[in-house]
């Protein structure tokens, strides 16, 4: 375990960093009621012109709480949250527990499949969503509300990023209108579809209290995807839920109480978003500046208007901010501190970041069964560029051969292992995957890592073959199943391959049938169709015959290193 040699290193710091920290036994609403009582004034959201306070957002949170309640929400029942970041969202969430139910986060790319697959696990009973997305949702719910695809889905309460607007047709930065043409035609009032804004007029003021446990009760079902390619629902306590955030506070522990200020680029429906931007500032007392969705212009502009100190984010972000040719233009000097998660960071992208804010940018590692972060490099003391830093306080870690699970000496190349008070009690109705992810206690992550002497970790490779590309996890055998779908593929792979901007970018090998042809073009409709658009192949490069094992397995990393030598020979 390699926290023991952590501490001692940084010992070498004195009062630099906690070495544990103690966890409020409290839920996640009674987290944002204290802050209200404490900081009711206090800015806790802006959305382009619009800001609302903390009072304003937990009255807000309470009428949701108790219009759900009203609507039949009882403890334990799933509430699904499908929108970009947006007033609404944080009320929702916040108002989803406080009424006691779980809430589902869902990610507003997902097409009809993956929706209905998420619908009817979770078994949401409400689903806040937004009104240009409701066509969607419509389809997943069919014909017939109470006896479609997903029948448990009694009520759809419908927003509109207006409603979350100071001044609608006056935006400071416009939010561009990708999808032109009229509004869907909503059918307010009927199979249980209900105006977010009538909702919460007719909702009381105050919810019923709702006893919680929160150690055991869970907070939030957070998807994600598995080698099998079925996504599965992480169970996230309260617990696990406040300590990740009481975790990354010791760690930015210069923070000032009611004083900081977080961009939210990084969506919140993504635990990474949701625990170490929406979570921590509430704790904090701090204001969320809210972007619907990453437009680098608005990113700039909100930068220097409402004077973020802290962007957390993926490395495409910091990529896309540092290549725009106006980014010298703007003040970026408040943002202080960045810590990036979800894939790798390359180091010049780390340096130039620096200069251009004169803030720090750290790497940290987390995944969703640890809510997320397990791992960061020390914001104010000594880092080490290209290794993801230490555990966080009260996070223990080891690597250890896969195949024995005996632990490795420094240096070694393993599994790694994370135990903590952030990590999920098990997959939802998935006991096996649970006892398979959980053993004694430790959460085995899937990426294979190595520690050096002073404690810290480098993520060498990743045991289960997710493409990461732009921060979005892709599972190869998920995109696979699509294309073997389409009547004219014999077979298919995919793998990752290097890309720029988005780290990692999805090639698909694919084998025709006799006698058919198919164009990449025609592959990549199909595919659109089918799954969110981050996760669509954007090479595609036919073959004659894949190479196979010999017990018949397709050998992606065959086609990984095909693809690494024609890289090197170009
Ligand atoms: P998710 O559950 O979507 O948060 O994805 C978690 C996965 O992202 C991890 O298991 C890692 O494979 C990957 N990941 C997260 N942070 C990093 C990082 N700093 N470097 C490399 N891989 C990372």
């Amino acid at each position: 375990m390699n926290q023991p040699q952590a501490w001692p290193w940084l010992r070498n710091y004195p009062g630099e960093v906690a070495p544990d920290v103690a966890i409020p036994n409290i839920a996640l609403g009674d987290m944002l009621i204290q802050t209200a009582a404490k900081h009711p004034a206090k800015e806790a959201l802006f959305f382009f012109g619009k800001r609302i306070s903390y009072k304003e957002l937990l009255a807000a949170a309470q009428r949701m709480a108790a219009g759900l309640q009203a609507a039949g929400a009882a403890k334990g029942d799933r509430v699904a949250i499908m929108l970009p970041n947006c007033p609404q969202a944080v009320v929702s969430y916040f108002g989803a527990l406080l009424a006691g139910a779980v809430v589902v986060m869902t990610n507003p790319l997902y097409v009809e499949r993956e929706l209905e697959h998420q619908l009817r696990d979770s078994g949401a009973a409400v689903i806040v969503t937004l009104d240009v997305l409701y066509p969607r949702l419509a389809r997943v719910r069919g014909e017939s509300p109470e006896a479609g695809p997903v029948p448990g889905l009694r009520r759809v309460i419908v927003t509109s990023i207006q409603d979350g607007l100071p001044f609608p047709k006056n935006l400071l930065y416009p939010i561009k209108q990708r999808r032109a043409g009229p509004q869907p035609l909503i059918p307010y009032g009927k199979d249980g579809v209900t105006r977010y804004a009538s909702f919460m007029a007719k909702a009381s003021k105050l919810p019923a209290h709702v006893e919680t446990a929160p150690e055991t009760d869970v907070a939030q079902l957070q998807y994600t995807g598995g080698t099998t390619g079925t996504a599965k629902g992480v169970m996230l306590t309260h617990r696990s839920l406040i300590a990740n955030a009481v975790q990354c506070e010791a760690w930015f522990y210069r923070m000032r109480e009611g004083k900081e200020r977080f961009l939210a680029a990084l969506p919140l429906f993504h635990v990474f978003g949701l625990t170490v931007i929406m979570n921590l500032s509430v704790l904090k007392a701090s204001s969320i500046v809210l972007l619907p969705r990453f437009e680098i212009e608005n990113v700039l502009k909100a930068i220097r208007d409402e004077k973020p100190t802290v962007f957390p984010g993926a490395p495409t972000m910091y990529v896309a901010l540092l290549n725009h040719p106006d980014a010298k233009k703007y003040d970026l000097s408040s943002v202080k501190a960045c810590i990036s998660g979800s894939a790798p960071l390359p180091l010049e992208v780390q340096t130039r970041f620096e200069a251009v804010t004169g803030g720090r940018l750290i790497e940290g590692y987390g995944l969703t069964e640890a809510a997320p972060v397990t791992h960061a490099n020390p914001l104010w003391t000594k880092r080490k560029i290209g290794t993801i830093g230490l555990p966080l306080p009260g996070t223990l870690a080891k690597v250890v051969d896969p195949a024995t699970g005996e632990e490795l000496p420094a240096g070694g190349v393993g599994e790694l292992l994370v135990k903590g008070p952030q990590v999920m009690k098990g997959y939802w109705n998935r006991p096996e995957a649970t006892a398979e992810a959980l053993r004694d206690g430790w959460l085995h992550t899937g990426d294979l890592a190595s520690v050096d002497a002073d404690g810290f970790f480098t993520i060498v490779d990743r045991i289960k073959d997710i493409i990461i590309a732009g921060g979005f996890n892709i599972y190869p055998r998920e995109v696979e199943e699509v294309l073997y779908e389409h009547p004219a593929v014999r077979e298919a792979a995919v793998i990752g391959v290097k890309d720029e901007y988005r780290g990692e970018t999805v090639k698909a090998f694919v084998v025709l049938r006799k006698d058919v042809t198919v164009s990449a073009m025609q592959l990549d409709r199909w595919c659109r169709e089918r799954l969110a658009v981050f996760k669509v192949p954007h090479l595609y490069e036919f073959r004659d015959e894949l190479p196979m094992s010999m017990i018949g397995k397709v050998l992606r990393r065959k086609l990984q290193e095909d693809e690494e030598l024609a890289a090197a020979g170009n």
